[in-house]
C-alpha cells in the first residue's frame, strides 16, 4: 500500500517540488497551504495531488487537518515541515509582530504538525519526519534575527525529537537549503542577490528539485539509520 505523506507549504516553491517528487515515487501526498487558493487549485489540477488549506501556526487547525488527511488518505507515515515565511528587517526596525509571526509559523508550525502525527507514528512504529531549516539558521543572516532564530530552533528540535522517535523506528532529520530559486528568493533585491550568488562556490542558485531529492532520500524506508542529522544543500556556501 502506498505511504501517506503530508508536505506543509506543499503547493509552491520548494514544497511543490517535494510534493511532486514524493508523488512520482509512489507516495500519496497531501499538500498543505495557507491562503494562495489560485496557486493551490492550479497545482491540484496539474498534479492530481490533494491540497488542504490551514495555518500551521494554529495548533487546533493542525490537529483537525491531520485527522482529516488520515480519514481521507490513510495514516500518515511521512511529514515534511516545509512551510515558512520571512519578515525581514534589522533589529531596531523589527516589530514584535514580525518576530512573533515568523516564530509561530516557522518553528511553532513544526511543533504543531509534528505533535499531530507523532502519536500515530509511535503506535504504528514507523515514521519519517523531515524539517526544512535554512543556511541562515546555521550561519545567521543580517536582517533576519526572527528567521535565523526560528530556523536554528528547527535544527535543535530535530535532534531532540530524533532521540524520542528512534526506538519507534521514527527518523527525524533536517535539510538546510542554501539559496534556492523560488518566490521567497525573488523577493530579495537584485543587487543583494548578485552579492549572494558571488559567495556560492557552484556559482548559481539551487533548484527546488535539488532539495526534493534530499527529502526523498531521508523519507525512504532504507534510510532508517539516518536520524537527527542535518543535510546541507547549499552549493558549498556554508560547510557546516
Ligand atoms: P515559498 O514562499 O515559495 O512558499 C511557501 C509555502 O509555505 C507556500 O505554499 C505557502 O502557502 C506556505 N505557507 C506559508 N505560511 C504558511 C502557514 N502559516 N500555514 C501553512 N502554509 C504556509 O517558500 P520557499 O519554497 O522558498 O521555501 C520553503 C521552505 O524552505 C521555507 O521553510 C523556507 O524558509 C525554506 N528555505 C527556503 C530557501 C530559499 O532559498 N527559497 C532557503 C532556505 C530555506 P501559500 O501558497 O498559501 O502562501
Amino acid at each position: 500500500m502506498s505511504q501517506v505523506a503530508i508536505v506543509t507549504g506543499g503547493t509552491r516553491g520548494i514544497g511543490a517540488a517535494i510534493s511532486t517528487m514524493l508523488k512520482d515515487n509512489g507516495f500519496t501526498v497531501a499538500a498543505i497551504y495557507a491562503g494562495n487558493d489560485d496557486r493551490a487549485r492550479r497545482f491540484n489540477e496539474e498534479t492530481g495531488i490533494s491540497v488542504y488549506k490551514w495555518d500551521v501556526a494554529d495548533y487546533e487547525a493542525c490537529q483537525a487537518g491531520c485527522a482529516q488527511v488520515a480519514a481521507d488518505l490513510g495514516p500518515v507515515d511521512v511529514l515534511v515541515n516545509n512551510a515558512g515565511i520571512t519578515r525581514d528587517t534589522t533589529m531596531h526596525k523589527m516589530t514584535h509582530e514580525m518576530w512573533q509571526e515568523v516564530i509561530d509559523v516557522n518553528l511553532g508550525g513544526c511543533f504543531n504538525m509534528s505533535h499531530a502525527v507523532f502519536g500515530g507514528m509511535r503506535e504504528r512504529k514507523y515514521g519519517r519526519i523531515v524539517n526544512i531549516g535554512s543556511i541562515n539558521g546555521q550561519a545567521g543572516q543580517y536582517g533576519q534575527v526572527n528567521y535565523a532564530a526560528a530556523k536554528s530552533g528547527i535544527h535543535g528540535f530535530t535532534k531532540a525529537l530524533a532521540q524520542e522517535g528512534a526506538r519507534a523506528n521514527i527518523t527525524v532529520n533536517a535539510i538546510a537549503p542554501g539559496y534556492i530559486d523560488t518566490d521567497m528568493v525573488s523577493a530579495v533585491p537584485e543587487a543583494v542577490l548578485e552579492k549572494i550568488i558571488a559567495k556560492i562556490p557552484v556559482g548559481r542558485l539551487g533548484k527546488a528539485s535539488e532539495i526534493a531529492r534530499g527529502v526523498l532520500f531521508l523519507v525512504s524506508k532504507d534510510a532508517g539509520f539516518v536520524t537527527g542529522s542535518t543535510l546541507s544543500i547549499n552549493g558549498g556556501q556554508h560547510m557546516y
